[in-house]
């Protein structure tokens, strides 16, 4: 479980955060939603840890990772797999190297086991057999589910997301959806996703935390945002200007 208190976090004069309170529970796929700019990304960079909020907790667990120092935030960050926007993977590595690079960072494992990890990951996602190949020889969805691969090869209690289904067409965009509701069920973690597809969110969205100019806008579940008025607001906030 992850639990944030009071979140707030500015760039200069711009208020981006402006005191975020959630829960997002174990085992389910909770969304962060809302239009550009909302500070959907800034709220999960301050989850894991990559922005400090000026003020606020983050809880991994009930234990309180924003006063931790960097050594203790080690073994918080060994149990995050984190899927990035673009899936950053490296280039010059191939799909297995890319995963095997994580586990070199955090793990003693032998070579072997690394490897074979490596490879059961990329069965689990479906891509068996392109363990040898590089990322310019994969399509957009086979790259972000080589990202997924990356990130539960550790077998995560934490798995973050950031726009997993940008640039997939809506079939893709899918099945990866998919596939993080059932590796959330698997491995039983805190699933975290930033999305701005309205599909994901009927879809997936168990718990949807709603943010609207760095404010609590909404939170609730898939079925109660088919609720007429917050589908209403929902679609004023998305269509306005970027
Ligand atoms: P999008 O849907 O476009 O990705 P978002 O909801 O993720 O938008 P953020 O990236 O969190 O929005 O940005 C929220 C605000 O914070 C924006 O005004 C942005 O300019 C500002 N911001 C974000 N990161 C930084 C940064 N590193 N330095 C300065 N300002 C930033
Ligand atoms: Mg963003």
């Amino acid at each position: 479980m992850i639990e944030i208190q009071d979140i707030h976090k500015s760039f200069g004069d711009n208020h981006v955060l402006k005191g975020i309170d959630a829960i997002f529970e174990p085992g389910r796929v909770s969304l962060i939603i809302g239009g550009s700019g909302s500070g959907k990304s800034t709220l999960l960079k301050c989850i894991v840890g990559l922005h400090q909020p000026e003020q606020g907790k983050v809880y991994f667990d009930r234990q309180e990772f924003t006063q931790m120092d960097s050594e203790d935030r080690v073994s918080i960050r060994r149990d995050i797999g984190m899927l990035f926007q673009n899936s950053a993977l490296f280039d010059s590595m191939t799909v297995e190297q890319n995963i095997v690079f994580g586990l070199d960072m955090f793990t003693d494992m032998s070579k072997k086991e690394k490897i074979d990890r490596a490879n059961f990951c990329l069965e689990r996602v479906n891509l068996k057999g392109t363990n040898k190949l590089y990322p310019a020889e994969l399509s957009g969805g086979m790259k972000k589910r080589v990202g997924i691969a990356r990130a539960i090869s550790m077998s995560p209690k934490y798995l973050f997301c950031d726009e997993p289904n940008s640039g997939l067409d809506p079939a893709t965009s899918i099945l990866i959806d998919e596939l993080i509701q059932e590796l959330t069920g698997e491995y039983q973690c805190t699933t975290i996703v930033v999305t701005h597809d309205m599909n994901s969110v009927m879809g997936i969205g168990e718990y949807i935390l709603f943010l609207h100019k760095g404010e609590k806008f909404w939170e609730g579940s898939n079925e109660e945002m088919l609720q007429a008025d917050v589908a209403e607001l929902n679609n004023f906030v998305f269509a306005s200007p970027l």
